[in-house]
């Protein structure tokens, strides 16, 4: 992560300010976005300014016909509020639905409305029930609200202190289930000399592990020369990761560690029609050249979107 000042203001008026004055500002509401996309480095502010202390901005309530949350107001608040519950269930519905327990307990409605990631639940469910978000200077209806990808009418120094709902009389919300954000898949490493002599060494090898350990796939090292060995597994019906670029046995046969495979991962990420052999067997990669990237990281040649979203969640 970046050096950064961190900044606790009490009110929105000095939160605004520190915004305006601070060069490269971010509010930190629940962090769920901000802090892993901060770590990944794909976002580096000087300042940032928790709203965390900040008076007001927390509470749910009904003023007449609209439910009024204050921006600061966790999903798992949402989810469980009677007035919510009461008035909009659908609402309750969405918000339970957002992650897991940590992000419904960390993550904020005004987040995630600022947010505007496309993958997001509130930004559907506000535009649907025709919210109104009440900033610091303005009132904006969500039709205005929301311009696309990530993307908002906020102005830089604009604070969500609020987001207004108007009574429905029926609403639904309706989830897609993503598999992939659910459940870990274990990929077991098969051991070097487990499957380089034959491809029935590799069935052999690669049938054991899977009995032995329950995981749901092995990984191959190896490129381009293993691809036949990937293709016979999968026929087997093995689930194989393949792998290209640096191989950590081959340390003594090159000399060093040094960036391998660049041509066969500029291929994979290409959208080529025309997979390499790898590729069209394995149902993921796994690209040797970035050894500090967690080991679980793989690319799903099929769907590399999907497979970016389940990084992400
Ligand atoms: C593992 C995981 C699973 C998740 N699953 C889901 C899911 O299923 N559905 C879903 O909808 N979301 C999901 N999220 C996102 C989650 O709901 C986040 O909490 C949310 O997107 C951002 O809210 P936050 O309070 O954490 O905001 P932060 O990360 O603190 O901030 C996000 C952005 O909004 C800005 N911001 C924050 N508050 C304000 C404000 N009041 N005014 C103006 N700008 C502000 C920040 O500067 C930052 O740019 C998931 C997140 C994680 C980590």
């Amino acid at each position: 992560m970046y050096a950064f000042t961190q900044h606790r203001p009490a009110t929105v008026r000095q939160a605004a300010s520190l915004l305006a004055k601070q060069e490269e500002a971010k509010l930190l509401a629940g962090g769920h976005t901000l802090i892993p996309t901060m770590k990944l480095r794909l976002a580096g502010p000087k300042h940032i300014v928790d709203l965390s202390k900040v008076e007001g901005l927390t509470g749910i309530e009904m003023k007449g016909r609209t439910l009024v949350i204050g921006a600061m107001t966790p999903h798992v608040e949402v989810a469980t509020s009677a007035v919510v519950k009461e008035n909009i269930p659908a609402l309750a519905d969405l918000a339970g639905k957002i992650g897991d327990p940590a992000v419904r307990h960390r993550g904020t409605i005004g987040g995630s409305i600022a947010n505007n990631d496309p993958n997001a639940d509130y930004p559907a469910g506000a535009l649907g029930l025709g919210a109104t978000i009440v900033t610091n200077k303005r009132r904006i209806g969500a039709d205005e609200f929301f311009k696309g990808m990530f993307e908002t009418a906020l102005e830089p120094d604009e604070i969500i202190v609020k987001v207004q709902f108007p009574k429905v009389n029926k609403a639904a919300y309706v989830k897609f289930p993503n598999p992939a954000s659910r459940y870990a898949l274990v990929v077991v490493d098969m051991p070097f000399q487990s499957y380089e002599e034959s491809k029935e060494q590799a069935f052999a090898s690669a049938s054991r592990i899977m009995r032995e350990t329950g995981c749901g796939a092995v990984k191959i090292e190896g490129g381009v020369p293993f691809a036949e060995t990937i293709a016979f597994l999968v026929a087997r019906g093995i689930p194989v990761m393949g792998h290209i670029g640096l191989t950590p046995q081959s340390i003594h046969t090159i000399g060093s560690f040094r960036s391998q495979g660049k041509d066969e991962a500029a291929r994979l990420s290409s959208s080529s029609n025309q997979p390499g052999p790898i590729e069209s067997d394995a149902g993921s990669c796994a690209d040797g050249r970035w050894l500090s990237r967690p080991t679980s990281w793989s690319r799903r040649r099929s769907n590399p979107a999907r497979a970016n979203r389940s990084l992400r969640r």
